[in-house]
């Protein structure tokens, strides 16, 4: 019989984050991967756990993967954690799901708190559509590739940072996207937590005058929707108007609406339904 794999997320500051669930789960499996094992020690400490671990990085991932996954296919459970927050999400833990899932391995997440989330959360920005872009990528030529292929994106975005990347991301964000509002979120769940909510432009001015210090996750406003405004032609909108003024609506009004609904200006609407 296999074991299991359990996804346990760790807190991103807070140790009292750390589930009772998380804690059982740690106790009870053979042995963690962990991404850095000193790390994941002291969480062990405190919570008086003694287990074995194996370290699990993205440098040995490759040969640690299918090493874990042969000791729970032997009927070994494995805790897979990283650093702090959930696994996957820009730490290691994806491939080893993704064996897992290869070699018919069950796999349980024991959820717990993920910096992303946690920041968008507080961001005060749309959270019912998003989309997470984790770290940019530090060659010049894919970080632009990357920024370009956002522009136009609806989708409150989301991304890490570190702190002396800070100012220079927020200078390409801002060069890529134009003043959009942004929520930086610090520290999250620790003791100097704090969020700022401004835009691009304020956020730049911000970090000139002080130097970012501690975890950022940066929460940045989606592109306005344009697509529906820019699909209707000048003679659709003035079709429209006509209908709604045909229904007995005065025809300023008729053309007023029909330009807040598609972006052409009351004044060419209505300009177009003297025409006839
Ligand atoms: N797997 C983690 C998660 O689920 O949140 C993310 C790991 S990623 C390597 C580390 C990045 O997460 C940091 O550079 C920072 O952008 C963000 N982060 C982690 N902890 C944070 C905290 N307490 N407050 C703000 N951002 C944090």
């Amino acid at each position: 019989m296999s074991g299991i794999l359990y996804v346990v997320g760790t807190p991103i500051g807070n140790l009292s984050d750390f589930s009772p669930r998380a804690i059982e789960t740690l106790q009870q499996v053979d042995f963690i991967a962990a991404e850095d094992t000193r790390v994941t020690l002291k969480l062990l400490n405190h919570f008086e756990i003694k287990k074995p671990m194996v370290s699990y990085h993205e440098h040995n991932l490759r040969e640690r993967g299918m090493m874990i996954i042969r000791r729970i296919q032997e009927g070994e459970s494995c805790a897979v954690v990283s650093d702090a927050g959930m696994p996957c999400i820009s730490d290691p833990g994806e491939d080893l799901v993704r064996l897992a899932a290869e070699n018919s391995i069950s796999a349980v997440v024991i959820p717990g708190p993920s910096a992303a989330v946690s920041a968008l959360c507080l961001s005060g920005l749309s959270t019912s559509r998003f989309c997470f872009e984790g770290f940019l990528s530090t060659n010049r030529h894919n970080r632009q590739l990357h920024l370009e292929s956002l522009k136009n994106d609806p989708h409150t975005l989301i991304f890490y940072e570190a702190p002396h990347k800070l100012q220079n991301t927020l200078q390409d964000l801002y060069k890529a996207f134009g003043n959009r509002r942004i929520s930086l979120a610090r520290e999250l769940t620790k003791v100097h937590e704090e969020v700022l909510r401004t835009d691009l432009e304020g956020a730049v001015a911000y970090f000139q005058e002080k130097a970012p210090k501690g975890e950022f996750v940066l929460i940045v406003e989606g592109a306005p929707e344009q697509e529906e405004k820019e699909s209707c032609t000048l003679e659709e909108a003035v079709a429209a108007a006509k209908v709604l003024a045909g229904d007995g609506m005065k025809p300023t009004e008729a053309a007023r609406i029909t330009a807040s609904e598609t972006g052409f200006k009351k004044s060419e609407i209505y300009a177009g339904m003297l025409k006839e």
